[in-house]
């Protein structure tokens, strides 16, 4: 483990808050320090009240903060007076402990504090860093675990058993660092959990944890526990239905759509097929508080039924024992492990199905570290049943609200880069979907830069292309929900008699033969969307009313159209709509540039305001009025409507 501590970066850092600031951030860049929102820190600093009085205040981290891009907004000021003197206390609960922290914030508007704040107070240091440490977590999962910290650390560090976070352990740390504690104590391990470092400066703290953590690496690497080694294997490419139809399951048991991604690392894919993964893998997380992102166990194999009857009987047996009223989670798995499928982290989104894969190729090394160090063993069911139904711990999935209605669903769309394609893109994501972007165009890969969209040059008319895109999308989000065919061709006005073979083929290839071969190869994947498949055909005012000088468009489209009506009555029975939408006079495209416009109008007589309104309603339609109107036809607006085909064009007379 490396010291990222930089003096010329530090010195940017001025003050014992943003010096804070700083070294949280040095350990958050180390993922097998902390991950996704683990770990905290604090600093106590003395200040002059409005009042004038002086003092002490604790800034420690707000729940919701990732340390890794952590600011000072996101340290909450609690006052250590009445902090002390909860600590001294018999018995807290989680309320009474909430509505204390709360209270004693010197700021309205500060973060939750962290649950572990009770904690930091009482160690008297004014900087102190936690972590739950890859190293530690490996060594304290065994069955040695104490043995092996103590030959480590000697009297460096304080050693805590199990508790769960929260008052309790704060308490139990508050206790035991005043018996135990000496003048060579730099830290405090937690059993089953992490590590705590503190000094007077926030260079020396950090400089402790990662000494310390040094120290516990070595001390695996003498063990022969440190390098990971395992049998390779080639990674497998899974069927695509079957990968749909695990993301269906899935999601029942879930209630609700899930992202669920496959993890295609090296590392990975050799535990899948590690000759001791059933025993390797169902013990339990590496850090309690991975548990309420991973649930307690992942699920061996795909049998959906078997894994909920299981947690459904966990829920039961330790329910009882839990201090208040429990009500059962979802019981669907968010690591599946299978032989021919691979490594499957779910989630309700691709950020949260990703956390998990961070979380558990994590956890593969600890387990494997702890194994070659006598035996992993997690904690108890119960003690990780009580975390993760703890409340505390549950309100960090539940910030951010209500969720987009699209959340947990995978849209593809077909000429993506540019125009009503790229509007539909936006409109999709804004609701919450995953997105695939298919376009000829290479900008595709580039529209949007976030996990969720996934940008694929792909050329719609090579149907080897397509299914190659649907495996992506299968490998990546898990399946798919919705289709918007928008992809098309429309070639400037020419006459039948001089219309080329050539020039009309290319035409259908685009506007008829690739939506074909897209419905065709989509259907096994739409027929298992948990909410039930979409499809949106971006078709043409030039349907029902034709134009002169766009014979292979209007054919094309109108082909389509029909197409489109067949599917309806083939796919209804597999929950499958679709429906579709005849825009016309869509200029804010690549296609209308300029020029083109004021050469148009001009034709008309008309200026280019008045030609983009030449409609009944004398309105505007622009893509992503389109593309709205797209996506609401996939929502529970239209739930009961297939088939349907609703202009978009302001009022056409022709059309009326
Ligand atoms: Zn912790």
């Amino acid at each position: 483990m490396k010291n990222l501590w930089n003096d010329k970066e530090a010195e940017q850092f001025k003050g014992e808050l943003a010096q804070r600031v700083y070294t949280s951030r040095l350990l958050g860049r180390d993922s097998s320090l902390v991950l996704h929102g683990g770990g905290n820190t604090s600093v106590k600093i003395t200040e002059t009240s409005i009042t004038g009085r002086s003092e002490e205040i604790l800034y420690v981290k707000g729940s919701g903060w990732d340390l890794v891009t952590i600011e000072e907004a996101g340290f909450a000021p609690v006052k250590m007076a009445p902090l002390l003197e909860l600590a001294k206390l018999e018995t807290l609960t989680d309320p009474q402990m909430v509505n204390e922290l709360k209270t004693s914030l010197t700021l309205a508007t500060a973060p939750s504090p962290s649950v572990e704040t009770i904690l930091h107070a009482t160690l008297p240091y004014k900087y102190v860093d936690h972590t739950h440490a890859d190293a530690i977590v490996a060594i304290t999962n065994t069955d040695q675990g104490e043995a092996h910290i103590k030959k480590i650390y000697g009297d460096q560090v304080v050693v805590i058993p199990y508790v769960m976070p929260g008052f309790d352990l704060a308490r139990l740390c508050a206790k035991l660092f005043a018996t135990e504690a000496g003048s060579n104590t730099i830290g405090m391990v937690l059993l089953n959990h992490g590590i705590f470092s503190f000094a007077d400066n926030a260079k020396a703290s950090y400089d402790r944890m990662i000494t310390l953590v040094n120290q516990a690496e070595a001390y695996l690497a003498a063990q022969d526990a440190w390098t990971i080694s395992m049998p390779s294997t080639t990674p497998s490419s899974p069927d695509l239905v079957a990968l749909a139809t695990l993301r269906h399951d899935l999601s029942l048991a879930a209630g609700k759509a899930m992202i669920v991604t496959r993890d295609t690392s090296q590392i990975a894919n050799d535990f899948v097929h590690h000759p001791d993964v059933t025993q390797l893998s169902q013990q339990g997380p590496a850090t309690p508080d991975h548990v309420i992102r991973t649930k307690r166990l992942p699920m061996l194999g795909t049998q959906l039924g078997s894994y909920t009857d299981h947690y459904a009987r966990y829920f039961s047996e330790h329910a009882p024992q839990a201090k208040d009223k429990k009500s059962m989670l979802d019981p669907a798995p968010r690591i599946v492990i299978d032989p021919d499928l691979g490594l499957l982290c779910a989630g309700q989104s691709i950020k949260d199905a990703f956390i998990v894969r961070d979380i558990y190729q994590h956890t593969i090394e600890v387990i494997l570290r702890a194994n070659a160090l006598g035996g992993y063993q997690a904690l108890s069911a119960q003690n990780l049943f009580d975390m993760e139904y703890w409340d505390l711990e549950q309100a960090k999935l539940k910030k951010g609200g209500t969720r987009p209605p699209f959340t947990g669903e995978v849209a593809l769309v077909t000429g993506a880069a540019s125009g009503i394609g790229h509007a539909c893109v936006t409109s999709l994501l804004a609701r919450g979907a995953a997105v695939v972007g298919i376009d000829l165009d290479n900008k595709v890969t580039q529209i949007h830069d976030r996990p969720d969209y996934l940008g694929i040059v792909c050329d719609v008319t090579q149907p080897k292309l397509l299914q190659q895109v649907l495996t992506a999308t299968a490998n990546h989000f898990g399946g798919l929900d919705m289709l918007v065919l928008n992809a098309g061709l429309f070639p400037g006005g020419c006459r039948i008699e001089t219309l080329a073979d050539e020039d009309w083929r290319k035409v259908m290839a685009v506007n008829l033969d690739a939506n074909f071969s897209l419905m065709r190869a989509s259907y096994p994947l739409l027929k298992l969307a948990p909410n039930g498949g979409r499809v949106v055909v971006i078709g043409s005012k030039n349907v029902p009313a034709p134009g002169p000088g766009a014979a292979a468009y209007s054919a094309s489209k109108a082909a389509l159209n029909q197409l489109a009506r067949v599917a309806a009555l083939e796919w209804g029975a597999d929950h499958i709509r679709i429906n579709s939408l005849h825009p016309n006079a869509v200029f804010d495209t690549a296609l209308w540039t300029d020029d083109v416009l004021q050469a148009r109008a001009q034709h008309y007589g008309l200026t280019v305001d008045q030609y983009k309104r030449n409609n009944v309603l004398q309105t505007e339609i622009t893509s992503r009025d389109v593309a709205e109107l797209a996506a609401e036809l996939c929502g529970v607006l239209f739930a009961k409507t297939t088939a349907a085909q609703i202009p978009i064009d302001g009022g056409n007379e022709r059309v009326i």
